[in-house]
């Protein structure tokens, strides 16, 4: 039976509810304030009358990994924030860094001074994320732990990014909490991170549908939610 668009849109306010709920509770049993998780809503792959929706009811945050897929849904919904989350091509970086207000996704220094130089063309300083590959996993993104601090220290020295945090896709695990150690060992980088460069680098953007349980018991800042708030992707 096909879901009218109505049904489709009381099904993501119910979705959302019952996430907040979850990260809330998530929080708490890890001691930590029920509103220190930003909830991301990732809408790739979903029509921008979803993200409408979403927004709506009070999210703030869309997180997208296409270049082309965020310029047309911004085009739709200029006033929500836009955050990159994937693998950015060096050709797309002029068109990034107009759609998207933070980049997550930083994993090599070309890359960066990529930004760098795009951000400064537009007069206007970027927010960054590292995106690191804790697992190891080949077919993970993301520089590799050894190489993280070095990224850091490139960002630090270019005037027109702003790194705020950290980012890592776990791999899947039908138990999230045995691979809870990733998210250990984000937060324990994102440690050194601080103490080298300060303060700003707080943010720990980790965690997604099936794990931000295990990722908010070891301090996410952020989770980035899609599936378990639109649905499955075609
Ligand atoms: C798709 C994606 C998500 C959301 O995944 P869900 O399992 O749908 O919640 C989060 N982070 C990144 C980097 C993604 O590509």
């Amino acid at each position: 039976m096909t879901e009218t668009f109505e049904q489709i849109m009381r099904q993501i306010d119910q979705n959302i509810q019952r996430i907040r709920s979850q990260i809330a509770d998530a929080a708490t049993a890890a001691g930590r304030q029920s509103d220190a998780v930003t909830l991301m809503a990732v809408t790739k792959g979903f029509p921008s009358p979803y993200a409408a929706e979403a927004a709506r009811r009070g999210i703030s945050v869309f997180g997208e990994n296409r270049v082309q897929e965020a310029l047309t849904k911004a085009a739709a919904l200029p006033n929500l924030r836009w955050e990159m989350i994937g693998t950015l091509q060096r050709n797309k970086v002029k068109s990034a860094v107009k759609v998207f207000q933070r980049i997550q996704s930083i994993d090599s220094i070309e890359l960066a001074l990529a930004l760098n130089a795009a951000a400064q063309t537009l007069q206007q300083p970027l927010e960054v994320f590292v995106q690191v590959n804790i697992s190891g996993e080949a077919t993970k993104h993301g520089v590799q732990p050894e190489l993280a601090l070095q990224l850091g220290e490139a960002i630090q020295s270019l005037p027109y990014l702003r790194g705020g945090g950290l980012m890592t896709v776990a791999p899947f695990a039908e138990n999230p909490q045995t691979i809870r150690w990733v998210f250990a060992e984000l937060r324990a980088l994102r440690d050194s991170f601080q103490a080298h460069f300060g303060d700003s680098w707080q943010d720990l953007s980790m965690g997604m549908s099936h794990d931000f349980a295990a990722a908010i018991a070891e301090g996410a800042t952020l989770v980035r939610i899609g599936s378990a708030l639109f649905g499955g992707r075609k």
